[in-house]
C-alpha cells in the first residue's frame, strides 16, 4: 500500500499522473465537462453512432424486452439468440465464415491469443507441442495483443514497427515453429497502417498465421468500411481479424472473425468467453442497428474522410509533425511529456478536448496530442480546432 502511495506522489511530481476529466454529457462531437461544452477531438466514436437515434431506439427496445444484462456467461445460461444474431451480422459484414463476440476488444485479445496458440490438454483430445510455438508481434501493436501474448505459453518475438525485413529475419530463423504474426490494422497511437499485403506474403512464405487487430479500422477504412483487409484488397487472406464494437460501431464488445471450425473451437477454449458474462443484450441490439447504418449510409464514412483530410491538411500546413498518420488518428507529436501536458492544457482552455498521451500508452519521450476526428464534426468546428492548435503551437514553440 505504502509503495502505491509513494508511487502516486512521485508520478504526480514528474507529470506521469494526471487528473482525469469528469464528463457529464456527451452530445458528440461535443462533451460537457465541469458544466462547460468542449469540442471533442479525441473520441473513437468515429461515425458518431453511439448517439444515433436508431441505435438508441434499438437498445432501448432491448432493455424493455430483456432488462440490462444476461447475468451469465454464454457457456452457461447467457446465450441469448440476439448475441448469435450479432455474430452472424458481424460475419456477414466482414465477409467472413464466422465470428465470435467478447465483452470487450481487450478481453478478446487476452483470450484468443492463448486459445489459438496453446495446446488443449483435455479428455484425450489432440495436443500440440507448446515449445514449438512462436508469436511475432509488431513493436507498436496494441497492449491487449501484448497482454494476450504474455498469457500464452508461446515464445514471443517483436519486430521493429512495420519493418518487413526484420519480420522476415525472425520468420527465417524459426522455420520449424508454429507461428502467428500479430499486428494492428490501423495503429492506435500513430494512425498509420500495417503493410498487410507484405505481411500476408511473408506469412504464406514461412507458413505463419496472421491475426490483425482492426479495432480502429472497422467501419472506417475500405470502400464499405470492412477494414484494412478490404482497403488492401486482401480479404479472405488474413487468418483471423479481430475488432471492437466500441469505436466506429458506438457500443461495447470485441469480436474475432475466422474459419468456422476454428471459431467454434474457440467457444470452448477461450477463457474470458467461458468464465465471464456476455455483452448485455441492449448492446447487441444497438450494435445490430449500427451495423445496418454502416452498410446503408456510406455518406457517414464520406463525411469522416472529408473531415480527416480537412484536419490533416490544416495541421500539416501549419507545420505540425503527425508522424506517419494516414487515418482518422492523428498524433500531434511533441515528445517531451511536460510540454505535451502544457499543450493539452492550452487547447482545453480554448474549449478543445484532446488529452495528452504519455507513457505507458506510448514510449517515454514520445508524448503527443492524439487527435481523432469523427464523421459528425462540421467544417466550422474543424476550423475552430485548427485555430486553437495554431495558437497552442505558437505558444509552446513547436510551429
Ligand atoms: N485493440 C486496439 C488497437 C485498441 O485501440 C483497443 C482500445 N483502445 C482495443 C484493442 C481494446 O478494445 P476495447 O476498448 O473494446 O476493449
Amino acid at each position: 500500500m505504502e509503495y502505491l502511495i509513494n508511487l502516486y506522489n512521485a508520478a504526480k511530481k514528474i507529470g506521469f499522473y494526471d487528473e482525469i476529466r469528469h464528463i457529464t454529457d456527451v452530445p458528440y462531437p461535443e462533451m460537457v465537462i465541469d458544466g462547460k461544452r468542449f469540442l471533442c477531438f479525441c473520441s473513437n466514436n468515429y461515425l458518431g453512432l453511439s448517439i444515433h437515434p436508431e441505435v438508441k431506439k434499438a437498445a432501448m427496445q432491448a432493455v424493455e424486452r430483456y432488462g440490462i444484462g444476461t447475468c451469465e456467461s454464454r457457456w452457461i445460461a447467457g446465450n441469448l439468440v440476439i448475441l448469435e444474431d450479432l455474430e452472424a451480422a458481424i460475419a456477414d459484414f466482414k465477409l467472413a465464415p464466422a465470428s465470435i463476440i467478447f465483452l470487450s476488444g481487450f478481453m478478446a485479445n487476452i483470450g484468443i491469443i492463448p486459445a489459438i496458440m496453446d495446446s488443449f490438454e483435455h479428455f484425450g483430445l489432440p495436443t500440440i507441442n507448446n515449445e514449438n510455438n512462436l508469436i511475432i508481434k509488431d513493436y507498436l501493436c496494441h497492449i491487449s495483443l501484448i497482454e494476450g501474448s504474455r498469457l500464452s505459453v508461446s515464445n514471443t518475438k517483436t519486430y521493429k514497427h512495420n519493418d518487413m525485413n526484420h519480420l522476415e529475419m525472425i520468420l527465417k530463423r524459426t522455420k520449424d515453429k508454429r507461428k502467428m504474426i500479430l499486428t494492428d490494422g490501423i495503429f492506435s497511437m500513430d494512425g498509420d497502417l500495417a503493410p498487410l499485403p507484405e505481411i500476408i506474403s511473408l506469412a504464406e512464405k514461412y507458413n505463419a498465421m496472421v491475426l490483425v487487430d482492426d479495432a480502429h479500422a472497422t467501419g472506417v477504412i475500405g470502400k464499405n468500411g470492412r477494414g484494412t483487409p478490404e482497403h488492401f484488397n486482401v480479404e479472405g487472406k488474413v487468418d483471423f481479424v479481430m475488432g471492437t464494437l466500441s469505436k466506429a460501431l458506438g457500443g461495447l464488445g470485441g469480436f474475432l472473425t475466422g474459419p468456422k471450425e476454428a471459431i467454434e473451437m474457440l467457444r470452448i477454449k477461450t477463457v474470458p468467453y467461458i468464465f465471464s458474462s456476455s455483452i448485455p443484450p441492449e448492446q447487441a441490439a444497438g450494435i445490430l442497428a449500427a451495423l445496418k447504418i454502416v452498410k446503408e449510409q456510406p455518406e457517414l464514412r464520406d463525411n469522416l474522410w472529408r473531415n480527416i483530410n480537412h484536419f490533416r491538411e490544416g495541421l500539416l500546413g501549419m507545420g505540425f509533425n503527425l508522424l506517419n498518420s494516414e487515418t482518422q488518428i492523428m498524433p500531434v507529436f511533441i515528445g517531451d511529456e511536460k510540454k505535451c501536458a502544457k499543450a493539452a492544457k492550452i487547447l482545453y482552455e480554448k474549449g478543445i478536448f484532446t488529452p495528452h498521451i504519455i507513457w505507458p500508452a506510448v514510449p517515454i519521450g514520445k508524448a503527443r496530442i492524439r487527435c481523432s476526428v469523427i464523421a459528425t464534426h462540421t467544417p466550422l468546428q474543424i476550423d475552430r480546432a485548427l485555430e486553437a492548435f495554431r495558437e497552442m503551437g505558437k505558444e509552446i514553440g513547436i510551429i
